[in-house]
């Protein structure tokens, strides 16, 4: 079980250097020099801590798992419906929706934009008349700027998404032109795409993208079907709105979720799943903060030092929402253990200020 992390072991791994004397006794008291390393914390859980490099993480269940990519292709398209395809990298996923006339293109990252006007090229020879950004962040639509833009599209955001990328100035994240504020239906052709915004979560200007025909919402870095979020609650700027999306998102009447990350297709399943991940979460980092002293086998002589305190209170109070969260959550998620640190952490900053 190389993935288990025992005191010992903890102890080499963080501190490059061995922990017990030559008979093999552990010689913590000796290491607790100003500026090293001292003994590691009491129960620290069998998840080793971040920075720590391990030999082999978790085994990825098979429930997270996609169909494989082409290797040839380097990505894979889905027909979600009638004129919708999802493209994904098995790690990005963006959709095109072809109408009578031409082809809206929904995000394009940039890490497989070349292939995405491959994957484009397969389906139709229609030209790009539209782009619809799900949100500003480059490694979602800063492969924009390298799509086939000579009929000059139409490039549909939110209103603070347009603010941010009129800040960023990047070439390769063009500017939208047309933006909205609450709800914009976007009517091409026969094809439909409803969008709408739910506030600040993952970032200002995060969207909801809904084909109402092919029953598909396309939410991206709210909702991991099948994984861990990634790290600090997909870096969320506003924790409680992020959560809260999570259960709006079960509310729409959707059969298929693209989420802009992982390697398969989302279902109401995952939704649920990870409505219930992140009460469990909620509950463990809420309970260890009550449950955890302030002050406890802290050297005395840090004891004026309020970052010192602060820092070894709140690596405690981790290390129990981690321990709380193995059992039940090690062998359901993809890479439990890649983030469940960082996402306690998140978790319990966010309920000690928000
Ligand atoms: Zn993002």
């Amino acid at each position: 079980m190389p993935h288990i992390i025992h005191r010992l072991s903890v102890c080499a791994l963080l501190l490059g250097i061995s922990c017990t004397d030559n008979a093999g006794r552990e010689t913590g008291d000796s290491l607790a020099l100003p500026g090293q390393p001292g003994r590691p914390f009491p129960n620290v859980p069998e998840i080793a801590p971040i920075g720590v490099r391990l030999d082999k993480y978790l085994d990825v269940p098979d429930g997270a798992k996609g169909p494989e990519i082409d290797a040839k292709k380097g990505c894979r398209t889905e027909k979600l419906g009638r004129g919708l395809y999802m493209v994904t990298d098995n790690s990005y996923q963006s959709m095109f929706m072809v109408y009578e006339a031409g082809v809206v293109v929904i995000d394009a990252p940039p890490s497989y934009v070349a292939k995405l006007n491959d994957a484009i090229a397969e389906v139709t020879r229609l030209p790009i008349t539209h782009i619809v950004y799900s949100h500003s962040h480059a490694d979602h639509i800063g492969g924009a700027g390298s799509l086939d833009l000579s009929h000059n599209p139409v490039i549909i955001a939110h209103d603070e998404t347009k603010k941010l990328l009129m800040r960023d100035a990047d070439p390769t994240r063009p500017v939208p032109t047309v933006s909205f504020q609450d709800d914009y239906s976007l009517e091409v052709g026969s094809q439909v795409l409803k969008l709408s915004y739910h506030g600040n979560g993952h970032e200002p200007g995060n969207i909801f993208i809904y084909a109402p025909e092919q029953e598909t919402l396309m939410v991206v870095d709210v909702v991991f079907p099948g994984w861990m979020p990634f790290r600090r609650l997909a870096i969320a700027q506003d924790i409680p709105g992020w959560l809260s999306q999570v259960e709006e998102i079960e509310k729409m009447p959707f059969k298929k979720l693209v989420s802009g990350h992982v390697s398969r297709l989302g279902t109401r399943e995952d939704v649920k799943m990870q409505v219930e991940f992140d009460a469990d979460l909620k509950a463990a980092a809420g309970e260890a903060l009550k449950s955890t002293p302030y002050v406890d086998g802290i050297n005395p002589a840090d004891m004026g030092n309020t970052w010192a305190l602060v820092d070894d209170y709140t690596a405690r109070v981790a290390g129990q929402c981690v321990t709380t969260l193995t059992r039940k959550w090690k062998s359901r998620l993809g890479g439990f253990d890649t983030f469940v640190w960082d996402n306690c952490y998140a978790m319990e900053q966010s309920l000690r200020v928000d």
